[in-house]
């Protein structure tokens, strides 16, 4: 069977990275470039378009200038240099990629790209437009579904304290999401051909879960599993540039209290990849105490630009077939 916990664990930290994020007022939708040799993270990437008030800053696109800014001057404009390296480079992101992440992806050659949950809005990895496999430019396989209902509860956290913090008429909706169960999962059929899934994921996987939209995907087969098991704090603190979204001096203090937070997040999944709802998860606002949103603030004004919604149901709406 494939062993599938370091692609978890890699999810979770950028799960992680969403959620430092969203205590600072952004999305929490983010990601992480790694090494496929090495298993190396070479950058990590957040949503940062609320505070720098570009619509354009997404994850992706973070990290990615992060890794450029790394290749030496004259290689740059080299685009076989380019995917060269990219090449052999995994990218982790919470959300599926946009189209116009998906398409600067593509330009870069990146190796393939893991994801969470579909982007029923603008995904251009296969939920609105499938740019990772049109005919510009060579193909990039993606895999979604990993961590998914973690990356959805994340963005519901996020929505439900927005609206606390800046009333407006979505707040009865956003607050009706807050004990909402889940979309069903990614119909992998419409994403993955049979071959394309097992590669990746295994034949025991693929047997249990390419058809059944009522399973979430799990580390390890017929087995249930809470954020504890796959993140630990030993795996943040390898992650040097984390420390550059804390500005305290207590770094690893800090980092400690936010992982118990974290974890008090998400439901538990059960062997056979079904949320357990009975678990009492912590509620975004009982944290966002500490970190007070101010509503006059203009960061908090614009939030809604973004694309992203959290009763994501991950319907297929292929526009271009
Ligand atoms: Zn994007």
């Amino acid at each position: 069977m494939s062993d599938m916990i370091p692609t978890f664990r890699n999810m979770a930290i950028a799960l992680f990275i969403g959620y430092r994020a969203m205590i600072n007022n952004e999305t929490p939708v983010a990601c992480i470039l790694v090494s496929r040799s090495t298993n190396q993270i070479l950058s990590i990437g957040y949503n940062d378009t609320n505070r720098s008030l570009n619509g354009t800053r997404h994850a992706e696109f973070i990290a990615i200038d992060k890794v450029m800014s790394q290749i030496p001057v004259h290689d740059r404009s080299d685009i076989a240099k380019i995917q060269g390296f990219f090449g052999d480079v995994i990218l982790y992101v919470t959300v599926e990629p946009c189209i116009m992440c998906a398409s600067a992806l593509k330009q870069i050659g990146i190796g393939y790209v893991v994801y969470g949950c579909g982007n029923d809005r603008f995904g251009g990895n296969g939920t609105i437009l499938s740019i990772h496999q049109d005919k510009i430019n060579k193909a990039y396989q993606s895999y979604g579904g990993v961590l998914r209902t973690e990356a959805v509860q994340l963005l519901r956290n996020f929505y439900i304290q927005e609206n606390d913090s800046a009333p407006n008429p979505k707040i009865k909706k956003n607050k009706e999401l807050e004990n909402k169960e889940y979309p069903p999962n990614l119909d992998f059929k419409e994403y993955l051909s049979p071959e394309e899934f097992t590669e990746f994921f295994g034949d025991e996987r693929f047997a249990a879960s390419y058809d059944n939209r009522g399973r979430e995907l799990t580390p390890v087969l017929n087995h249930g599993y809470t954020l504890r098991d796959i993140l630990h704090i030993e795996d943040l603190l390898a992650v040097s540039e984390l420390k550059e979204m804390y500005q305290e001096k207590d770094f690893e203090d800090k980092l400690e209290n936010d992982l118990q937070n974290f974890y008090g997040l998400f439901y538990d999944i059960d062997e056979e990849g079904k949320v357990d709802f009975n678990k009492i998860i912590t509620k975004i606002d009982q944290i966002a105490q500490i970190n007070p949103a101010d509503p006059a603030d203009p960061v908090n004004q614009v939030i809604q630009v973004d694309g992203f919604t959290t009763d994501l149901d991950c319907k297929k709406r292929k526009l271009n077939k």
